[in-house]
């Protein structure tokens, strides 16, 4: 892993403090996709991370992790597959409710996108709480689909998503904290 990349990565995001509620710090990585070298970069972290594994499909959850694992999918051959906000994919759904960080959510994955001969990688920019995607992995398993691995830029260990996800034998990678 190339530590000048990760760097030039790093730069890009932004620390803003009391948003979108008090106490939050949120991370703002939409500035990696402004420039196209940090965004490759991204991807040849991951790329480089994952190409061992054979994947046939990455979940991405809305919405910034359609920003990664769309072009992930591309680098990797395989096809994407997104888990939305409830309401937002045609039927048939499967859904799951979970807490975030601030808020509950609800979250679906279109019933027929995965199935027992696929092998999943989850994609999402921020691990926080975890919520989000031990939802996604629920639905992800629920389908009847294999998924071990779960790929993200930043975690905050500091709020347990890690830990969580871990307990599910999900096996997290991050590119920074
Ligand atoms: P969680 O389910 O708690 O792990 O939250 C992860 C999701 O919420 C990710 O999809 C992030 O995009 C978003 N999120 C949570 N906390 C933050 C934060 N501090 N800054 C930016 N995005 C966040």
């Amino acid at each position: 892993m190339s530590e000048k990349k990760i760097e030039v990565i790093r730069n890009k995001i932004i620390s803003i403090e009391n948003y979108p509620k008090d106490g939050i710090v949120f991370r703002d990585i939409l500035p990696i996709l402004n420039d196209y070298t940090a965004m490759s970069y991204v991807l040849d972290v991951f790329e480089e991370h994952y190409k061992q594994i054979t994947f046939t499909k990455i979940v991405g959850t809305e919405a910034r992790g359609f920003l990664f694992g769309v072009p992930l999918a591309q680098r990797l051959n395989i096809g994407f597959v997104p888990a939305r906000k409830k309401g937002k994919l045609p039927p048939p759904v499967i859904s799951e409710t979970y807490n975030l960080e601030y808020g509950t959510d609800t979250i679906e994955i279109q019933a027929d996108a995965l199935n027992s001969n696929d092998n999943v990688l989850i994609i999402d920019d921020l691990l926080a709480t975890g919520g989000t995607v031990n939802a996604t992995y629920n639905l992800i398993k629920a389908l009847g689909a294999n998924v071990e691995h779960a790929g993200f830029l930043i975690n905050l260990p500091a709020l347990g998503g890690e830990f969580l996800l871990n307990k599910n034998n999900l096996q997290t990678f991050n590119i920074f904290n």
